[in-house]
């Protein structure tokens, strides 16, 4: 039993459709593809209605939170999640509504300094609206042909400036309001990539997470945690000790430029113990 339960539609910063998704899963025979993307339940329904067509494959909604723990970003992956219930869709609505805000105050900014972005013209493009990602995908995309690699460090300073002082009035949840609520609609919390360079958690802060939050699992299998072998076997002693699930996927957004499909996978009885719990 294989699967791969870390993948991005372009309903967050991903390129592929929930529909395109399944078919790939399907084609790679894996037998359960669960869709995260970032802050949002926008893809879930239309990959859910896909995997119908397909028994052999088990479909996992999910979402990939982004919050923070001691002042650093971290990622949680919720699994078992009801797009249906009435109230995750508020939930969500609401946190879509702040992060419009936001990436109008980016890009506001990002004009001041001479670029001249255009926020419904991106959206109109199918720009994920997600966090600064919207920009940076926009300028991605016009990149080649109208952005020079100078531009870039310009923006991604000016980004990362207004990024930081817009968390002041827009504050990310912690790691445990987002566990917290998790478990209040009855998913499963799993810390994603604990490797990631982004916020860097080794073995002894996993530990002091741990005390303080009751999460139900680690993303073990992941792109950047493969660049450290070594760590794999502690942070999987780590999760047995501690009765953890593990999980894995290859978090792809864009496979021209990152990870593809089935690169990482999660196996055997780590899924199966997965599904279970779900
Ligand atoms: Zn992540
Ligand atoms: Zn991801």
């Amino acid at each position: 039993m294989i699967g791969d339960l870390h993948n991005h539609s372009f309903f967050s910063d991903g390129e592929s459709s929930p529909e395109d998704l399944v078919l790939k899963a399907v084609e790679m025979d894996l037998d359960c593809l669960a869709l995260t993307d970032h802050d949002g339940i926008g893809g879930l329904e239309r990959a859910a209605v896909k995997a119908l067509e397909f028994s052999e494959l088990s479909f996992l909604p999910g979402t990939e939170l982004t919050l923070e723990y001691k002042t650093r970003e971290v990622h949680l992956l919720w699994y078992g999640l009801d797009y249906h219930s009435d109230e995750i869709k508020d939930f969500f609505r609401k946190l879509r509504k702040q992060d419009t805000q936001r990436v109008k105050r980016i890009i506001k900014r990002v004009n001041q300094a001479g670029y001249d972005l255009d926020y419904e013209e991106m959206l109109n493009e199918g720009a994920y609206v997600g966090g600064g990602a919207i920009v940076y995908f926009t300028l991605m995309r016009n990149g080649l042909k109208d952005y020079t690699e100078e531009d870039w460090r310009k923006y991604e300073s000016i980004y990362a400036k207004a990024s930081k002082e817009d968390r002041k009035i827009f504050p990310l949840m912690s790691l445990k309001e987002g566990v917290d609520l998790v478990h209040k609609f009855g998913g499963i919390a799993v810390l994603a990539h604990p490797f990631w360079p982004g916020s860097f958690f080794n073995l002894k802060e996993l530990d002091n997470i741990l005390e303080e939050l009751p999460l139900d699992g680690v993303e073990i299998f992941h792109p950047d945690n493969l660049k450290i072998p070594e760590q794999i076997s502690e942070l999987l002693d780590f999760c047995s000790r501690n009765q953890l699930l593990v999980t894995g996927g290859s978090d792809n957004h864009r496979p021209s430029v990152n990870s593809k499909m089935g690169e990482v996978l999660v196996e055997g009885e780590f899924l199966e113990q997965l599904l279970k719990r779900i």
